[in-house]
């Protein structure tokens, strides 16, 4: 009682420093949030336990499906020929502002909340080891504030939330852009867990083409007649090869790695089928394609110095993210505003065991938002990057893992259901909520961010990666899905969000 008397002071005093009815809005959708945080948590939790890989998203996105018609969102599936892919919507006409995330989980992730010791729920299966289910509870607690907020004060406007299929193998995005999905958009937020509340522009990580390339000779005894094979082994061998010495040639900023995916039977049998799949990458999306481009004339080199043919099939691709400083200057003045979660004794007591446990440094957790300020460009990539260069983009990083915990290990996925990740996902839903909701109301602030993603994109127009013909890969990760959803199934929560 008390406390909220001093909160209703507190906010009254904001009310009398100016900005009064944002101030006042965004007050309202924090208290919505707050109100709503166990909703929030059933959200992101549930995520957790069906822990689904990229383009099998099935359970995942029937269930924020039924949430966000729960909270009356319109829901349509499948956009650009991905069954996975949710957009949901909610209001009408301009601005029109979209909320951009996904919710994969990585193979051989599964592991018991909580446990420091490696001890997978279901030997094997994939699971939640970067946090994206928190995306979803980030998401939808904005939403639903947003939603009450414009109701209250008869906002116009469209919100919509996008949850992409299968960024952890830069799948749909580039297919999304492609569709015209983000056509009418004025703005977009991109959310993504983090050990730190923050927020960024400029350059925000690397440019990635992912390609097969398959090689088909001739079969032939390795001993008995030799000469008459063609060994697609060998094209395998050189295009590896040709591009090491290309390396030398190529921007320091270059990253490419390989690996040989068919890469014969046994010694003496002259190989007709060989593979190799490689990631290239560069600090911008033309780089990144003209190094690609070269790969492609190795790989053809190699074909012709083996007598072998060459296929080759772009896998996924993704732009660099582009943070527009504006939109970026607006999200952090509402990190501040919210503030870093006050983490528990016993939350940064977890924090620094299982840090010491990891032989790391026992910091604990994050106390205070990072503060503003260029961060380095990341040589990691995220497919929702060609969202960026088609609509201004501002992008929240919200505190809720460990630091020094790495993702796409094991043990990123013992706390993306503890405390830490329900109350950074709150801190973080009240962030989005308020960015969004200044993007409602601030036509000032739309027009600053617009005239900035002009002057960002005009030397680099977008471009496609895919070739035309690409076609979403359906049956991406099903197999592997398919074997052990019927396990995982025994650990779903099976419970239905109410907010209110
Ligand atoms: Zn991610």
């Amino acid at each position: 009682m008390k406390r909220n008397f001093v909160v209703a002071i507190l906010a009254s005093l904001h009310c009398l420093a100016g900005h009064a009815q944002t101030d006042e809005r965004k007050q309202i959708a924090f208290d919505i949030i707050e109100r709503n945080a166990a909703q929030l948590a059933l959200v992101g939790d549930s995520l957790y336990y069906f822990g689904e890989l990229g383009m099998q998203e099935v359970e995942s996105t029937k269930f924020l499906k039924e949430t966000l018609e729960g909270i009356g969102f319109k829901v349509e599936m499948g956009g650009a020929g991905f069954p996975t892919n949710l957009w949901a919507q909610w209001g009408s006409g301009k601005p029109h502002i979209v909320i951009v995330t996904e919710i994969d989980a990585l193979p051989e992730g599964s592991q018991t909340p909580g446990s420091i010791e490696r001890k997978p729920l279901v030997k094997g299966a994939p699971g939640h080891m970067e946090g994206h289910n928190t995306h979803g509870a980030v998401a939808v607690g904005a939403a639903y504030a947003v939603k009450r907020v414009m109701e209250l004060y008869g906002l116009p406007g469209t919100v919509t939330l996008s949850f992409g299929p299968a960024e952890e193998q830069l799948v749909s995005r580039p297919f999304l852009v492609r569709a015209g999905l983000f056509k009418e958009a004025d703005a977009a937020l991109i959310i993504h867990i983090g050990d730190n509340f923050s927020t960024g522009y400029g350059l925000q990580n690397y440019a990635a083409i992912s390609a097969r390339f398959t090689f088909h000779g001739k079969t032939a005894h390795g001993a008995v007649n030799p000469w008459e094979g063609r060994d697609a082994v060998d094209a395998v061998e050189l295009m590896s090869m040709g591009f090491d010495k290309l390396r030398e040639h190529l921007r320091p900023s270059q990253r490419a790695h390989r690996t040989i995916t068919i890469g014969g039977i046994q010694p003496n049998i002259i190989p007709d089928l060989g593979q190799i799949w490689w990631f290239v990458r560069d600090a911008n999306a033309p780089w990144a394609k003209e190094n690609f481009d070269k790969l492609i004339n190795i790989g053809r080199g190699a074909a012709l110095m083996t007598g072998t043919t060459m296929e080759m099939e772009i896998i996924a691709s993704a732009w660099p993210q582009l943070g527009n400083r504006v939109l970026a200057e607006a999200i952090q003045k509402n990190i501040e505003l919210v503030g870093n979660p006050v983490w528990s004794a016993e939350e940064d007591k977890f924090a620094k065991e299982f840090q010491t446990a990891l032989g790391l440094k026992p910091v604990g957790l994050n106390a205070s938002p990072v503060k503003f300020g260029a961060r380095p460009q990341s040589f990691a990539s995220n497919d929702s990057g060609d969202v960026t260069w088609n609509v201004p983009t501002g992008n929240l990083n919200f505190p809720a893992s460990v630091p020094g915990v790495n993702y796409h290990n094991w043990q990123a996925a013992v706390t993306p259901t503890s405390s830490i990740a329900h109350k950074g996902a709150v801190a973080g839903a009240k962030a989005l909520a308020a960015s969004v909701l200044d993007l409602l109301t601030s036509p000032a602030l739309l027009a600053k961010a617009k005239e900035q993603f002009q002057q960002d994109t005009r030397d680099t127009p977008y471009f496609s990666f895919l070739p035309e013909d690409a076609k979403p890969p359906l049956d991406l990760n099903r197999e592997m899905m398919e074997r052990f959803r019927p396990e995982m199934r025994k650990h779903y929560l099976d419970k239905t969000p109410s907010f209110n």
